[in-house]
């Protein structure tokens, strides 16, 4: 086994809204970030840095919008997002948790701050990740996990070094809450301060990471700061990640589908076919129904 090298360290992009309530760095995909290919599966990550949200009655957020062909995966580190959607399906994602939707043939749905957490205002901060689906599972049902922190496995690291969650895919023996598709490892690395932890994914899985708190050292010798993603390269097996401060690291890591990618807005097709009838079924109300 050898060393995962290191591709690029990304410093985040200035921030853009989605809707008025999320505010994200985009690392993938988009110019000077990331194609869709190179993480695939991890077709999309937005990621907001910790925000403070003034006080407001009406909860900012993103209205009623369709998604088609893949996965959404949204994790809250501060704050709360609530969502419905067109199933009648809906719920509130708390700090900690994560919602892993599987959007497939197709849903509607609306994400807004959490009424309460609107109306007191207060910090936010999140990770929304598109996971793609292989050209099988495009069309299949859609669903839901709600991944409660509390029901997230855990591997707990020796000598109080902090814990890893397990979201999904495997860490040492401990599996993933998560469900997937395709072979993924999403793991959420709470490190104490002087802690590491060591990891190790087949050379040809896309792999990265975001240092969502604090800053760490990778390999001995590469710091990351906070809000910094790191990708590797497709040549070794190991990363060692060791905390300089407390620290929480969002570990992503993938076997690549290797399917052609079509996409266009919130759809994600192999091909501009699919697209134009992903467009044509939404025009024609067969994604279903959610009031504004
Ligand atoms: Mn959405």
């Amino acid at each position: 086994m050898s060393k995962k090298a290191i591709e690029k360290v990304f410093a985040p992009a200035p921030p853009h809204f989605v809707g008025d309530g999320f505010r994200v760095h985009n690392f993938i995909p988009g110019q000077g970030r990331l194609p869709m290919q190179r993480m695939d599966p991890f077709i999309m990550l937005d990621y907001g840095s910790k925000h403070y949200f003034p006080p407001r009655e009406v909860p900012r957020g993103v209205g009623v919008h369709p998604h088609r062909g893949f996965e959404t995966v949204t994790i809250a580190y501060k704050g709360r997002v609530a969502h419905n959607d067109s199933s009648g399906g809906g719920g509130v994602i708390g700090e900690g948790d994560v919602q892993w939707m599987t959007a497939a043939s197709g849903v509607l749905h609306k994400e807004y701050h959490e009424a309460e957490f609107s109306r007191q205002g207060g910090e936010f901060q999140m990770v929304q990740l598109w996971v793609n689906l292989p050209a099988k599972d495009k069309m299949s049902a859609p669903k839901y996990q709600a991944l409660q922190n509390e029901t997230i496995q855990r591997y707990m690291l020796p000598d109080n070094g902090g814990e890893i969650e397990v979201i999904a895919g495997q860490y040492k023996g401990v599996n993933g809450s998560a469900s997937t598709f395709t072979p993924i490892h999403m793991l959420n690395a709470k490190l104490k301060s002087g802690a590491a932890a060591d990891f190790s994914f087949p050379a040809t899985y896309n792999t990265a990471l975001l240092v969502v708190e604090g800053a760490v050292t990778l390999h001995g010798n590469t710091v990351v700061p906070t809000d910094h993603f790191v990708l590797f390269k497709n040549e070794g097996e190991d990363i060692v990640v060791a905390a300089t401060e407390d620290a929480i690291v969002l570990v992503l890591s993938g076997q690549p589908i290797n399917e052609p990618i079509a996409s266009h807005g919130p759809f994600v097709m192999n091909t501009r076919e699919e697209l134009i009838q992903a467009v044509e079924d939404f025009n024609n109300g067969r994604f279903g129904h959610l009031a504004d």
